[in-house]
């Protein structure tokens, strides 16, 4: 019976150690992770065109489901007219569309938008809130576009997951999750609070120009060696053989 016991309690501190060597080997595997992306994208920050609060959050509701660089066609003219929320409410939706038009969804888009800058007059003195809560209150403003704003225009601790940072992310193994906001959530868990927005940037531009969506350049990543995706066997097995 003691006998028994003690075999019991050895299995047991057994699989303990396992455990916490598997934790300490797969902290390590994203500090790695982490490491890399910050050594390559040092300079990374947002590719939106701004120069004030405003001016992000317009620009971030435009992005959606377009590129930045078409985004950034289209902003120097509208804020050189319209900079702030009570000149651009002076136009009517089909004006906005207009001007707009090339980013796509533009009635929906000119609709949001100048519902938020009337909410911005009415709620907040023509200022852009700082915060989550507020922030997802405004038309045309959800999780990502809030945590774009506040990690870029106040420099806030904010991993904003757009359609790169989740594919990305997940890939890598930094989560394991199969929507975004489960995504953000173990993102912040496992990367320090302090890198949290320059990470935003660094899987971005990873994604744009190594992990693309289709065809990720696998075999000539700087991370395959520390990526699940690719040590999975879901890609070439290229560099494996080497
Ligand atoms: S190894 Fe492939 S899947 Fe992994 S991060 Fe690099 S490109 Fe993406």
């Amino acid at each position: 019976m003691e006998k028994a016991k003690n075999l019991q309690n050895q299995n047991s501190s057994r699989k303990q150690q396992v455990k916490s060597r598997r934790k300490k080997n797969e902290q390590a595997r994203i500090n790695e992770i982490l490491r890399i992306l910050k050594e390559n994208y040092t300079s990374a920050g947002t590719e939106l065109d701004h120069t004030n609060p405003f001016e992000l959050l317009i620009a971030t509701i435009l992005a959606a489901q377009c590129t930045d660089r078409q985004v950034n066609k289209v902003t120097p003219g509208l804020f050189a007219k319209y900079p702030g929320p009570e000149e651009m409410v002076s136009l009517t939706e089909e004006e906005l569309a207009v001007i707009i038009y090339s980013c796509g969804f533009y009635k929906t888009k000119s609709r949001n938008i100048l519902q938020t800058c009337r909410i911005l007059l009415a709620e907040y003195g023509g200022q852009v809130p700082d915060n989550m809560e507020s922030l997802t209150k405004l038309p045309g403003v959800g999780r990502k576009t809030a945590n774009v704003v506040m990690s870029n225009a106040f420099g806030k601790d904010a991993i904003a997951v757009d359609t790169h940072v989740f594919r990305v992310s997940n890939r890598l193994g930094l989560a394991y999750a199969k929507d975004v906001l489960n995504t953000e959530k173990q993102l912040m868990g496992n990367i320090p609070k302090k890198d949290w927005s320059d990470a935003h940037h660094w899987l971005i531009h990873h994604g744009r120009r190594v992990c693309k969506a289709r065809k990720p350049d696998c075999d000539n990543c700087f991370l395959n060696h520390v990526c699940i995706y690719f040590n999975d066997g879901q890609v070439s097995t290229q560099v494996k053989q080497k």
